[in-house]
């Protein structure tokens, strides 16, 4: 059998993908928000288009930032390209020890570990910390990369209705004799943009004697006077067993960490196998990540105007008669309904200079394909207001909207 027949079974998956417009194919850069003149790079080859990014992680406009560039720069050049092998062999060096011990600073806890990015950090605690014996109570909305991690783990998957702390109850008390039991959540869920019930979570937590693992990767950086998160606004970080979040969204960077008592990181190290057996991040970019650290840090404003403009945004888009998902944070989910208006609607906004992605099942639930938008910092007043008029135009034409 040749390769084209023995993998005739993808092409033909590929094609009903296609025909129910669920179909994906990597598109073409998008340009930074605030970036001068809005261009990410012009090549005549690639011919990238000039739209602004309405769909992006980087929250607070860092990953331009001329001091992280600089700070990667000085280390590229210093110290070259690659770590050249896992920290647990010879890949490690001081910065990343001191790059943890800033972390550990910054979460007020005892330790923190980095991963090479925030996939592998939840795979790598979750295999890490639960097996074959133990139970993971999972958010039906939770990430990908927990899900994976849960697999990966080889524990049983308890998984409940979306923040239906009823349901997790009961579930709790189902598997209430098991040895080992984890709760995961994500703090803001990547796809709707609303919290998770923390407070609740805790309670069952110690009523059913459970861990709790927190994935901070679309809270981190922009709750807290600091950044520190979602779970130090609610006051219950110190009842968090795993806290997790990354470098790639606030910070504008790339990587992940993990933060808890010193027993875990200890246990983490031995045990986690995507820190184990990878490669240590490269030098430049942990100097990155620390800069960026320094930043979130220091530069309240960009939180603020952040704040500033993802309430904006929603609320022009409420005024207009969109249906919005509930919550207060940067991710605006737009449902739209079903797979193809909402490949429509993307498509009729990229025409008009705006990048905002569709999001299909099975990333969302079925009949609930939305635009997904996501704020920035680094967006100006003027831009957004221009996008929300020309989404208003593209929602009266698709006659999605209300009103
Ligand atoms: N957790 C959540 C909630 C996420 O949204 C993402 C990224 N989309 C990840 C983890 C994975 O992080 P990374 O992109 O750094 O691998």
């Amino acid at each position: 059998m040749n390769v084209e027949s023995s993998l005739k079974w993808m092409k033909q998956e590929l094609a009903s993908m296609e025909e129910a417009s669920l179909k994906r194919s990597l598109q073409a850069g998008s340009a930074i928000p605030g970036l001068p003149g809005r261009m990410l790079r012009g090549t005549g080859e690639l011919n990238l288009p000039n739209l602004l990014n309405l769909s992006g992680n980087n929250y607070l406009g860092l990953s331009q930032h001329p001091a992280m560039i600089e700070a990667m720069r000085e280390v590229l050049l210093q110290e070259g390209v690659g770590a050249g092998a896992s920290r647990l062999v010879t890949g490690n060096r001081p910065a990343y020890t001191e790059l943890e011990e800033a972390i550990a600073d910054w979460q007020s806890c005892e330790a923190a570990l980095v991963f090479a990015n925030g996939y592998m950090a939840n795979t790598g605690v979750i295999r890490a910390v639960v097996g074959r014996d133990d139970v993971v109570f999972s958010d039906q909305l939770n990430h990908a990369s927990i899900v994976d991690g849960i697999l990966m783990s080889r524990a049983e998957l308890a998984r409940y209705r979306h923040n239906d702390m009823e349901h997790l109850g009961a579930l709790l008390h189902k598997h209430r004799d098991r040895k080992r039991k984890l709760i995961v959540t994500d703090a803001v869920f990547s796809m709707d943009g609303d919290q998770a019930r923390l407070e609740d979570l805790i309670l069952l937590k110690h009523e059913y004697g459970a861990m709790l693992m927190v994935d901070e990767a679309h809270s981190g950086g922009i709750y807290g006077r600091h950044g520190e998160g979602l779970c130090h606004i609610r006051g219950v970080k110190d009842e968090v067993d795993i806290h997790m979040g990354t470098f790639s969204k606030a910070f504008g960077a790339y990587g992940a960490y993990v933060c808890g008592s010193r027993t875990l990181i200890d246990f983490l190290v031995n045990k986690a196998r995507t820190l184990i057996y990878s490669t240590a991040m490269p030098p430049a970019l942990v100097a990155g990540i620390a800069q960026a650290l320094v930043l979130v840090q220091q530069e309240h404003w960009r939180r603020e105007r952040l704040r500033t403009n993802h309430r904006s945004f929603r609320s022009h888009l409420e005024k207009m008669g969109f249906v919005l998902g509930i919550g207060d944070s940067p991710i605006v989910p737009m449902i739209v309904g079903d797979n193809e208006t909402a490949l429509r609607f993307s498509a009729a906004l990229e025409e008009n200079g705006i990048a905002a992605v569709a999001i299909r099942p099975p990333t969302v639930q079925e009949g609930t394909a939305r635009i997904r938008f996501s704020l920035s910092a680094a967006h100006t007043d003027k831009e957004l207001r221009e996008a929300a008029a020309c989404i208003r135009e593209v929602g009266l034409q698709l006659g999605v909207m209300g009103r």
